[in-house]
């Protein structure tokens, strides 16, 4: 794919983001994350979402300075993790994944998980916006109670919200709440993490056939003309390819009316659950090789 043909979306702070990304969650850091994100430039791709949580923001760093493009055409995502919340400690949170990533401005930064001093980091971030060290900022896992509960206390609006996304779970309550603000919703889990019910769904497998496309490019074609931002992982070269080859083609809206009817309303990770952020906190620890 040419990089002329990626849609961008414009967002509520004027920055445009390609609509289409490379996802990095659970890619290692053993030269693996390194080749897929090179692979994801060469064949096209323009944005990369990683996360301190991801450990792997120096390989994404290293692709993107290997890959030959210059800076200002690629859109690089990273998140804050939940041990660095409070001002303070999210600023210098902030310096370390510039460091990491061998950058001087990250493009969109992240609340990865909505708990604890939530206002706190949000007032970091907004001052390393002014800073000029990021340039858009927003939340994540923001279901409409946790938004309702911290967004109220922030000066700016975030950009985005990044929650989890795909045709069995469409967070119609939460676009509703996010449309009336002009925040965007961006998808995790695009594919279902690769579920495979959801690709063989008969609507899909007929869809594919019509148009020649597999499922997976299908489901994203779906989200993308829901006006959402997307960015399926994959470690195979066929599927990073495939993946973004959603452009030249358009579902009916009688197709998008069916595909709608997928949406189950729950999704595998329910961030208003109790202990939550306990979970999260034991299942990572940013801080091991300090
Ligand atoms: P995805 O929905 O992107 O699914 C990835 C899985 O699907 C992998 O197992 C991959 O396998 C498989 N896959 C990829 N393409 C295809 C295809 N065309 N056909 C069949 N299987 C396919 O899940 P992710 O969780 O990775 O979500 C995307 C991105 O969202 C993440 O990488 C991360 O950047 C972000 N994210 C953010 C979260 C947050 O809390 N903010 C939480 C989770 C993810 P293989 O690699 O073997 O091809």
């Amino acid at each position: 794919m040419s990089t002329e043909v990626i849609p961008t979306i414009q967002l509520n702070d004027g920055h445009t983001i390609p609509a289409i990304g490379f996802g990095t969650f659970q890619i290692p850091d053993d030269g693996s994350t390194y080749r897929a994100v090179k692979e994801a430039l060469a064949l096209g791709y323009r944005h990369i979402d990683t996360a301190v949580a991801y450990f792997n923001e120096d390989e994404v760093g290293r692709a993107i300075k290997d890959s030959g493009i210059p800076r200002e055409q690629i859109w690089v995502t990273s998140k804050l993790w939940l041990q660095d919340y409070g001002y303070e400690a999210a600023s210098r949170a902030i310096e370390r994944s510039l460091t990491k990533l061998g950058l001087t401005y990250i493009d969109l930064y992240l609340i990865h998980q909505p708990y604890g001093d939530v206002p706190g980091v949000w007032r970091a971030m907004e001052a390393a916006q002014k800073a000029g060290k990021l340039k858009s900022i927003g939340v994540s896992n923001m279901t409409p109670t946790l938004w309702q509960k911290f967004v109220p206390q922030f000066e700016t609006i975030p950009a985005v919200n990044q929650v989890e996304f795909n045709p069995y779970f469409q967070q119609r309550p939460l676009r509703q709440l996010l449309a009336a603000q002009d925040v965007k919703l961006e998808a995790w889990a695009p594919l279902g993490q690769g579920n495979q019910a959801l690709f063989n769904e008969p609507i899909i497998q007929q869809l594919a056939a019509k148009y020649h496309k597999d499922a997976g490019q299908i489901i994203l074609r779906f989200e993308h003309q829901e006006s959402v931002i997307v960015f399926p992982k994959s470690i195979h070269s066929a599927r990073i390819k495939s993946n973004q080859e959603i452009f030249d083609f358009e579902l009916t809206m009688a197709e998008m009316a069916q595909l709608r009817t997928l949406d189950t309303g729950k999704g595998q990770h329910d961030p208003d659950m109790p202990g939550v952020q306990e979970r999260l906190l034991g299942a990572f620890d940013v801080h091991a090789d300090d």
